[in-house]
């Protein structure tokens, strides 16, 4: 191995994890595998990125020509789609979700010829929901564009993932991610789910190197013991009825939007001052109360036991 201008000396992290001072293999190929396994997907439909977010930056550079191409969101979503797009010069139509958080298919259809990408997001941050599927398929039909649907948060939902979808429409690319229901936001790894023809213009355009050998190291790990991450979820869901039965019987809050999600979006009377109330006792949650349909909204995680509790007996102290 004299081609890489790498370093000889081994840097050993642990004895499952030896040669730190050689390349990792930029196509992924044990992690490709193992996620192809775990999804029912080929390896081919598979990109993996530095975060979803590398994947979403990478999906705009491939399909939009700064100052001339548009992407279509549906706010109040995820924020990194109009931030990947405003670095890249690109302008973004946006048709806002319904006050119930549904899409506005019919005005996305009728739009969807003036943008190269359309991002949705289900189950949608921060509103919690899930989109509906016949919408999604609706909007894709007869689409020359890309439409991207991100499901980071799928895994803690009671719907279907799109991923059977995938042969029947070239024009999808699905995200999700180790971040949330893996619970490894910190080793960055993201995957796109498209047909093979996109995956592979991503492979040509990312970064050589971009996914470390210690996160496809971690990752090949993870998918060994998916019971780990079954038993996770299923604690969070629990979490999360308790945590909306002890919210419920505070005063000050006013809706509990329903949720597919491991985050509730919460209604409260005034909810910019117990965000700063909160934040003062070292409780940090979201606010919301500046997008689209969540006036006074905060956006709650839900964390362990003893984390939603603290939280729920501060918030019964401050009232
Ligand atoms: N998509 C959605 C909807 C998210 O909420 C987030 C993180 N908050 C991401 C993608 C980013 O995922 P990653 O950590 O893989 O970059």
């Amino acid at each position: 191995m004299l081609d890489a201008n790498e370093n000889p000396f081994e840097t050993h992290l642990n004895e499952h994890l030896q040669e730190l001072n050689r390349y990792p293999d930029p196509h992924f190929e044990a992690l490709r595998e193992a996620i192809a396994h775990y999804r029912s997907v080929l390896p081919e439909q598979i990109f993996l990125g530095n975060g979803s977010d590398e994947a979403i930056d990478l999906l705009i550079r491939m399909c939009c020509i700064p100052g001339k191409d548009r992407i279509l969101i549906t706010p109040p979503t995820y924020g990194m789609y109009q931030v990947s797009a405003d670095i890249h010069g690109i302008e973004t139509i946006k048709i806002p979700l319904k006050p119930d958080f549904s899409l506005e298919t019919k005005a996305i259809i009728e739009k969807r010829d003036e943008a190269s990408i359309i991002f949705l997001c289900s189950p949608n941050n921060p509103t919690a929901n899930l989109l509906e599927q016949g919408d999604i398929l609706r909007i894709m039909d007869g689409y020359h564009g890309i439409v991207v649907v991100d499901e980071a948060y799928m895994d803690f939902s009671p719907g279907d993932s799109l991923l059977p979808f995938l042969g029947k429409y070239p024009n999808l690319v699905i995200l999700q991610t180790l971040s949330k229901a893996f619970g490894l936001a910190g080793i960055r790894l993201g995957m796109a789910f498209g047909s093979p023809e996109i995956i592979r213009i991503l492979m040509a355009i990312k970064p050589p190197y971009n996914i470390n050998s210690i996160t496809q190291w971690r990752a090949l790990q993870a998918f060994k013991e998916p019971e780990i991450i079954q038993q996770n979820i299923k604690t969070i869901l629990q979490n999360r009825s308790k945590l909306i039965e002890d919210l419920s019987s505070l005063p000050m809050v006013k809706k509990i939007h329903s949720s597919a999600a491991n985050f509730l979006l919460v209604q409260f009377d005034d909810a910019l001052s117990y965000y700063k109330k909160l934040a003062a006792q070292g409780i940090i949650v979201r606010y919301r109360g500046d997008q689209l349909h969540c006036e006074n909204c905060l956006r709650i995680t839900v964390g362990t036991a003893i984390e939603n509790q603290k939280l729920t007996d501060t918030l019964r102290i401050l009232s």
